[in-house]
């Protein structure tokens, strides 16, 4: 299946893709995922995009969708793509389908994780991240099993430079603002699906998958 996650930064995308690549074998990609291993490696990419997400801003449309564009070309995208994070405003949206278009592949559908408020700020406040496998971790609902460290590789885990309070709100607030539009997008397209986004990840989790089977996006036995 070729999907991409939409909602508002807190609302499990990530932690939703990654249960789907273990389960439903769907790759993900994220795009703040290949910024911040970038910013890291003091990559040419990462240099042009650290300003921009230290501060909570968006990069620009046209260097995102280039980044996106080139990574989904690689052959562990040939048989399908479950992107996080990405398209961000209704112009990356339109760049996603053109290129798309022209490889002969387009999306399956959009599907939007909804979650209040209150439910967001708690959930980014306490959100620990792993920075060499991008497996995200909470300090109170989704401990590791050794206190900062990563149950996948071992790695120490870190709490992310745009998770300040300050920044949090920062980020909330422009995606509200960046996120009617794209919703208009895939509602016009009929190819927007809304997954409740409260409770564990699990539960999340199984309110995706019957949606992916029940539209025939998946096999009924996987997962
Ligand atoms: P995320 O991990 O998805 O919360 O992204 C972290 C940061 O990376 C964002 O606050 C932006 O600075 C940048 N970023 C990630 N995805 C995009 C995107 N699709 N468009 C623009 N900036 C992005």
């Amino acid at each position: 299946m070729r999907v991409v996650l939409l909602g508002p930064p807190g609302t499990g995308k990530g932690s939703l893709a990654a249960l789907c690549e273990d389960r439903l074998k769907v790759s993900h990609v994220s795009t703040g995922e290949i910024f911040r291993h970038e910013i890291a490696q003091k990559s040419t990419l990462g240099k042009k995009v650290q300003t921009y997400v230290k501060n909570g801003q968006l990069v620009p449309d046209d260097l995102v969708v280039q980044v996106m564009v080139n990574r989904l070309k690689r052959p562990e995208f040939a048989k399908g793509f479950m992107l996080d994070g990405f398209p961000r405003t209704d112009g990356q949206a339109q760049g996603l389908d053109a290129a798309l278009r022209k490889l002969g592949k387009p999306l399956h559908g959009a599907i939007y994780i909804s979650s209040p408020q209150p439910v967001l700020v708690r959930r980014l406040s306490g959100r620990r991240v792993c920075e060499s496998c991008g497996m995200n971790f909470h300090i109170r609902t989704m401990r590791p099993k050794q206190a900062g460290i990563c149950d996948r590789c071992g790695k120490a885990l870190t709490t992310r430079a745009d998770d300040k309070p300050e920044t949090v709100r920062k980020r909330l607030a422009l995606d509200g603002k960046n996120a009617a539009p794209l919703l208009a997008h895939y509602k016009k397209q009929r190819r927007l699906y809304r997954v409740d986004g409260r409770g564990r990840i699990e539960t999340v989790f199984g309110r995706a998958s019957a949606l992916f089977k029940k539209l025939g996006w998946v096999r009924a036995g996987s997962g």
